[in-house]
């Protein structure tokens, strides 16, 4: 009887890990936690930027939580299934309904046991096509790729957690790795492979950081370089100095839009003079609640309303605005997947002089809607309010 019930606790346990990764595939999951609770061991998923239970693992019984984590561990051959109490890293690739899906995998013990974040790196999150990350506009898709023309210097993505910036930086990356050019990329750790791109893990256990790796790339004479994200000084200046001497850098940061970008710099000690000689091209990225396409309808708000979010009069009586109302097709959300508002900011010479002599944000920006280099985060909105993507509610977090 005992027996029986071990060997049937292990198919128990593979089929409970495979039926996790394998639901969160079809259901276009974003993320999947496996929390071990008090008393029962949770699993959620995310879609669209929201939180759920998939049906069935609300309450999956505690006594289980070890042989999941193990099972995941040993899918993983990397991480150790005796350490129990510090954080680890890892990744899977499984085959899905005959494709390959690569997982990435981070553990950190908490105080009810091992806690499992899962990344499906398939997804839309890192989706590399440019159009569609674009939303299909063609004018933004136009300046982003001259832009990527620069031969040296730095671009930088910025936006916060979970905005949609390392997927803009990859497909930049993507994009500069189907020109004739050499490209290394430094990450923590490796997202997405990408085609003729040459891509290391940092890893500080074999004392492979940021800068050492970057350091090592420029004797290599590379065109790009790609550094995952800008966290510190040396980070930033050891990418700052790559985009002064003959390479083309790119790399993220954690800020709320492209100006705020360039004071982080400042905040992290680098100089302002190297920051202004450097950066040439900053985007910026947020992801918000797309209006479900199937349920919009036309929607009339007061001529105030549309005002107060900077339309003119001109543009509120040509331009139909929707909003919908929920269907089978939304969950009767009204709301069907993430769209991408952008903001482009290129650096003319009177914004860098400005910088150089202690501007603040607020003239900084001034200078840059004056000088016309700047689209904003507002700007976007507003054409994808107009273009029927999103309504005014949320609209009106970007421009107000
Ligand atoms: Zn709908």
């Amino acid at each position: 009887m005992l027996n029986a019930e071990i060997v049937n606790k292990d198919e128990e346990i593979i089929k409970l890990v495979n039926d996790i990764f394998k639901k969160s595939v079809e259901e276009n999951a974003s993320e999947i936690y496996i929390e071990p609770k008090e008393k029962y061991v949770r699993v959620q998923y995310r879609k669209d930027g929201v939180l759920f239970i998939p049906e069935g693992y609300d309450k999956i019984p505690r006594q289980l939580r070890n042989y999941i984590v193990d099972r995941i561990k040993i899918l993983t051959t990397t991480m150790r299934l005796e350490v129990r109490l510090r954080p680890q890293d890892g990744k899977i690739r499984l085959k899905i309904n005959g494709e390959e899906v690569d997982f990435r995998i981070g553990i950190i013990p908490t105080i009810h046991g091992e806690s499992i974040a899962i990344r499906p790196l398939h997804n839309d999150s890192y989706s590399l096509d440019i159009n569609k990350i674009f939303n299909d506009d063609k004018s933004l898709i136009d300046r982003f790729k001259r832009n990527l023309d620069l031969k040296d210097g730095v671009i930088l993505f910025s936006g916060l957690s979970s905005s949609g910036k390392t997927s803009l930086a990859l497909a930049a990356v993507n994009e500069l790795a189907k020109k004739n050019v050499k490209i290394i990329t430094i990450e923590d750790p490796v997202q997405v492979e990408i085609h003729n791109a040459t891509q290391v893990n940092v890893n500080l256990q074999q004392d492979l950081t940021f800068a050492s790796a970057a350091r090592q790339a420029y004797r290599y004479a590379i065109d790009v370089l790609y550094m995952g994200e800008i966290r510190d000084y040396e980070i930033a200046h050891i990418t700052l100095e790559g985009g002064l001497t003959g390479h083309l850098a790119l790399s993220t940061m954690p800020t709320q839009n492209a100006i705020e970008t360039l004071f982080r710099l400042s905040q992290m000690g680098i100089k302002e003079y190297l920051t202004a000689s450097t950066v040439k091209f900053i985007v910026s990225s947020k992801l918000t609640d797309k209006i479900c396409q199937h349920c919009k309808e036309e929607v009339i708000y007061s001529e105030t309303e549309l005002k107060a979010i900077g339309l003119t009069a001109k543009e509120i009586t040509e331009n139909t605005l929707y909003k919908s109302k929920g269907c089978e097709k939304c969950n009767q959300r009204g709301y069907s997947g993430r769209i991408a508002i952008i903001e482009m900011l290129e650096l003319s010479s009177s914004m860098k002089d400005a910088f150089i002599n202690g501007a603040d944000n607020k003239e900084i920006t001034k200078i840059a809607k004056k000088d016309g280099v700047y689209y904003t985060l507002a700007d976007d909105a507003i054409k994808k309010l107009k273009g029927g993507f999103i309504d005014l509610e949320t609209a009106r977090l970007f421009t107000l």
